[in-house]
């Protein structure tokens, strides 16, 4: 179902009047890590609408490799998550990490988002496969391009073909980097699949000097769009500061994409 000999023609995903995949400009999904409060998260809403976003993300739910660290604020996170979105007039995305958070998720959100790590939980697959709300799934950090195609393929078969994809680095040998940006899949999956397929260079990278110009070269590989971590102040963000950008490198690396979107 997922494969472009079955569906030659491109899958569109709308959300709301923001279309993302083949003859639309790529999409910009921006905001912070985790959720954190009301007010930063208004804040991190302004700083990814003032710079051009289409679409706020933000983390409820957290996937975090030790049980110490912050975990995100659940429920409460995803009602502010809807206030900021509602009070920039944009579209949100959160991740999904239980079956049991399903009606909590669909109630708030616009775009759900299975993480890396639940990339292969397949009764999670099968279950927002269920639904109508459109699926934003990441490649599992040991993921093949074939069982990331596969895991998309377990949304389709239960009925829902409104899937994104998202490249967000794999685990190679090389630490200087958070993980290996894998740009190759970008073009690849635009072969094999109809599906809309993004990039996130902010976890993809570790490292805010780096999302920028990955963001450009990402485009530059025919990427839909890009999901970007923003804060408004990096350095006390609960969550992935070292990758995040504040409001100015935000507003720069926009202006940068909009000169480069000229170009292509
Ligand atoms: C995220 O986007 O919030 C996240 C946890 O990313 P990943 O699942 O790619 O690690
Ligand atoms: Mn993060």
């Amino acid at each position: 179902l997922v494969s472009r000999d079955f569906h030659p023609e491109s899958t569109l995903v709308e959300v709301g009047a923001v279309k993302i995949g083949d003859g639309h400009p790529p999409v910009v999904i921006a905001g912070p890590c985790s959720i954190e409060s009301p007010e930063q998260m208004v804040a991190a809403a302004r700083i990814a609408r003032d710079g051009g976003a289409q679409i706020l993300r933000g983390g409820a739910f957290k996937p975090r490799t030790g049980p110490h660290s912050f975990q995100g604020l659940g429920e409460k996170g995803l009602k502010y998550l809807r206030q900021a979105g509602d009070a920039v007039g944009m579209p949100v995305v959160t991740e999904i990490m239980r079956i049991e958070q399903l009606d909590a998720v669909c109630r708030y959100a616009d775009i759900l988002q299975i993480g890396a790590r639940n990339m292969q939980n397949f009764d999670l697959l099968k279950e927002v496969g269920k639904c109508r709300h459109p699926v934003l799934l990441k490649r599992g950090m040991s993921a093949t391009l074939e069982e990331f195609l596969a895991a998309a393929e377990y949304i389709l078969a239960e009925g829902n073909s409104r899937v994104i994809l998202c490249e967000r680095g794999i685990r190679t040998f090389e630490r200087a980097t958070r993980n290996t940006l894998d740009l190759s899949v970008v073009p690849l999956v635009r072969e094999l699949s109809h599906l809309p397929i993004l990039v996130d260079p902010s976890h993809a990278t570790g490292k805010r000097s780096l999302v920028a110009v990955m963001s450009k070269a990402a485009l530059v590989a025919g990427a839909h769009g890009i999901m970007v971590e923003v804060h408004p102040d990096p350095a006390k963000a609960l969550c992935d500061g070292a990758q995040s950008l504040d409001g100015e490198e935000f507003r720069e690396m926009m202006g940068d994409i909009r000169a480069l979107l000229s170009y292509l």
